[in-house]
């Protein structure tokens, strides 16, 4: 958009507003007064705010002015999606309910819902662009700190791009659709951003979330807002292809038809055409399946052209003749490789794969990092009730190696459990407290190297101290 465009209102509004429908050539006031609103005659007036008797417009004809309001902004968000029906996904069991949300339903189709709390009770997904933008535009700054969304792209094999984890927050878009630049700077990728930009983090799941910082005090300034035109980090999660058959992952071993092939190669070739594997700083394969086993990511490697790339593989196959794909071609390579045990019979139960195999691999990756070939060797390990008591041997294997950290995950259930196993197995006790053995055995001096990384646990491990060693005492 050309014209200049004045936003009218509140200084912490007007910024998001202008940030999500990209507006770059525009002033701000916070009142519009018959005295300064001549120098503002041939400008677009934006008033920030539903109320037409506003306060921010004191004293003015709005005849002769081009003046909006917030509500025809978001008529402005929800215009490409015209037609579009839009429905509650959710169907209550009570009668009344589920009456009420077809009402609700009906009502959406023609106007602005504005109301926050009926907002933030519609799931994420089903919102429409204009009450997703205010829900982040109204939801309240948190005591977070994380710049993910701003900067990772996540892509996973349904083809949604996301600023995180898959299911940690709202997609941006679905790169079967679209290219992925397009998504990146679409409205509904800009109001996802926002909410990082303006730390509310209301379109994160907090419960699933392992990587936000939790600072003592809230800020509520807004951050710069300005994002890049390319993802810092792009992690690419496009094949589940997989030698192996992990239960914390998966209940049957997959690899890819041909059909899907296609379709993944499809992705890959708009990542390709969008310089995505080129400008980023980095690039990560794999988020789901083994690069070195899928035929895609194989296809993929010699297209990477950035400084920096992560290979987190499970170990089996990272051999010489792989590690051909990569040599010499990066000035920084992280290798991140997953394990979950310290012994055969453990790993025979968790992965089923050949320890004696991985192990050998293992030594191969350890001599390219003491070489320098390998810039970071991380050694990840998922806890659960078959392998924690091995998490100190462990750790031991990884100093044997010259690992530079261990990294403890807990255990998610990507459907792959059910309720029970998941419970027993998982040892978090109502998402707030560890299991007690599993806590007391935490407590060996091992778990202190500096090596050893258990920001996954650390919310669990606080909580739990409160309510054992008070018992304790
Ligand atoms: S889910 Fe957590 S790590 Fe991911 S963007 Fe949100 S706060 Fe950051």
């Amino acid at each position: 958009m050309n014209e200049k465009i004045l936003l009218v209102g509140d200084k912490r509004i007007c910024p998001q507003v202008a940030y999500v429908m990209d507006w770059q050539n525009y002033a701000m006031v916070e009142q519009l007064t018959s005295t300064n609103v001549a120098q503002y005659r041939d400008y677009k007036i934006v008033v920030c705010t539903f109320k037409r008797k506003s306060k921010n417009l004191v004293k003015i004809k709005t005849k002769t002015l081009k003046v909006i309001y917030l509500d025809d902004v978001c008529r402005l968000l929800d215009r490409p999606n015209a037609g579009r029906k839009v429905i509650i996904s959710q169907r209550p069991r009570r009668l009344l309910k589920r009456l009420a949300v077809k009402l609700l339903n009906y009502w959406r189709q023609k106007h602005v819902l504005r109301n926050q709390w009926l907002i933030n009770h519609i799931p994420s997904k089903d919102l429409r662009l204009s009450e997703l933008f205010l829900k982040v535009l109204y939801s309240p700054p948190l005591n977070i700190e994380c710049n993910k969304i701003e900067n990772v792209c996540h892509i996973f094999y349904n083809g949604d791009v996301c600023g995180c984890a898959s299911g940690w927050v709202e997609p941006f878009g679905n790169l079967k659709q679209d290219n992925p630049q397009k998504i990146l700077h679409s409205p509904r990728a800009r109001i996802v951003k926002l909410s990082s930009l303006n730390r509310s983090f209301c379109l994160c799941n907090r419960q699933l979330c392992l990587n936000a910082k939790y600072v003592p005090q809230v800020d509520s300034t807004l951050k710069n807002m300005l994002t890049p035109e390319y993802p810092t980090e792009v992690i690419i999660a496009t094949d589940r292809s997989c030698n192996l058959r992990c239960p914390s992952c998966r209940k049957h071993y997959y690899q890819a038809d041909v059909y899907e092939q296609n379709v993944i190669a499809e992705m890959s070739q708009k990542l390709i055409a969008d310089g995505w594997l080129k400008k980023p700083r980095s690039v990560t394969v794999a988020g789901q399946g083994e690069v070195f086993f899928s035929k895609n990511y194989r296809d993929l490697l010699p297209q990477i052209q950035t400084n920096e790339i992560h290979i987190l593989s499970n170990g089996i196959l990272f051999n010489r003749d792989n590690w051909a794909l990569l040599a010499d071609r990066f000035k920084t390579v992280h290798a991140e490789i997953s394990l979950d045990a310290a012994t055969s019979t453990t790993y025979q139960k968790l992965r089923g794969g050949d320890f004696a195999k991985v192990l050998q691999n293992l030594q191969f990756i350890s001599d390219l990092r003491q070489a320098g070939k390998i810039n970071q060797l991380q050694l990840n390990f998922v806890v659960q009730r078959t392998n924690y008591r091995e998490m100190a041997e462990f750790i031991e294997l990884g100093k044997q190696f010259h690992a530079d950290g261990i990294y403890f995950l807990h255990l998610n259930n990507w459907d792959t459990f059910d309720a029970a196993t998941y419970a027993r197995q998982c040892l978090i006790i109502d998402h707030k407290y560890l299991d007690r053995d599993f806590y007391e055995y935490l407590q060996k001096p091992i778990f202190h190297d500096p090596m050893v990384d258990l920001k996954a646990f650390a919310p669990y491990l606080a909580n739990s101290a409160k309510r054992y060693d008070k018992k304790r005492r």
